[in-house]
């Protein structure tokens, strides 16, 4: 069995093609479950509105756009799920009507991101004055371990985005090897899961998130993985997913998590 946990619709604005043409580029490639997780709306400007997530007011055609997909890729043999990408931030008083959406509509899935290129994120740095790559770095992996703790997420998504986009310089993860741990200690801790995101593959130093050796601790640490191809157009559904899941298997991770109704699934790995 094959899932892909991690993709987006055009209602992002910025996500090409319709949830049905990933749906059918799954099922050509063998995946049975896909999970659709838009970007929840957020009320705050600098997480980025028009083109980066849908409004609030569009979370009903969200939920029936997923649902629709889901009763037309039956007929071809691909479970359609309908989860979120929901955002980790260190000012919990910015969450609050994220947490309300949370309550409100009934997901599948809830990923948790911290998107540290976002400006709400850059700002928040700047504000308390967090300016060294290594600060930076520290801080994230803070952060995230903060948001595993909230209890609000089913897996942490692409963990170690922060090597991305300019926010800080490439870094080896040996140098952060605590923080790093403790927030991989968290996730066994809460037993909710970390996403490997194959489409780190595409962008920055073209490695997967997280970083091959972050997955070397996670292995030994027990750390639960979802997988996500992160597609924002239905041509990299399972992208990397034919490289990535024998070098997970290799590093010893024998599964795969999904999950439906935020209930969490077992798969073999391969
Ligand atoms: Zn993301
Ligand atoms: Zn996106």
């Amino acid at each position: 069995m094959r899932v892909d946990s991690h993709m987006h619709t055009p209602l992002c604005g910025h996500a090409v093609g319709e949830p049905i043409e990933y749906a059918r580029m799954a099922a050509k490639l063998g995946i049975d479950v896909i999970t659709i997780t838009c970007h929840i709306p957020m009320r705050w400007a600098a997480f980025g509105q028009a083109g980066i997530r849908m409004q609030a007011e569009q979370l009903d055609d969200y939920m029936a756009l997923v649902k629709h997909t889901a009763v037309e890729a039956k007929g071809f043999g691909v479970e359609v799920l309908c989860g979120i990408e929901a955002e980790v931030f260190p000012d919990e008083s910015e969450l609050q009507p994220m947490d309300a959406i949370l309550a409100h509509y009934d997901f599948d899935f809830v990923l948790g991101s911290l998107h540290a290129h976002c400006q709400s994120y850059l700002d928040w740095l700047d504000k308390y004055k967090v300016k060294s790559d290594a600060m930076r770095i520290d801080s994230y992996f803070r952060h995230l371990k903060d948001g595993v703790q909230s209890g609000r997420y089913d897996s942490m998504s692409h963990p170690d985005v922060i090597r991305t986009y300019g926010v800080v310089r490439a870094f080896n993860p040996v140098l952060h090897e605590e923080v790093i741990r403790e927030f991989l200690q968290a996730v066994v801790d809460e037993d909710i899961c970390m996403e490997v995101n194959t489409s780190g593959l595409t962008k920055g130093d073209y490695e997967v998130h997280p970083d091959p050796i972050i997955l070397d601790w996670a292995s030994e640490m027990g750390v639960k993985l979802t997988i996500g191809s992160d597609s924002h157009w239905p041509e990299s559904v399972g992208q990397f997913f034919s490289i990535i899941q024998p070098m997970l298997y290799e590093k010893g991770f024998k599964d795969l998590h999904y999950f439906r109704a935020r209930q969490r699934l077992r798969i073999d790995m391969v």
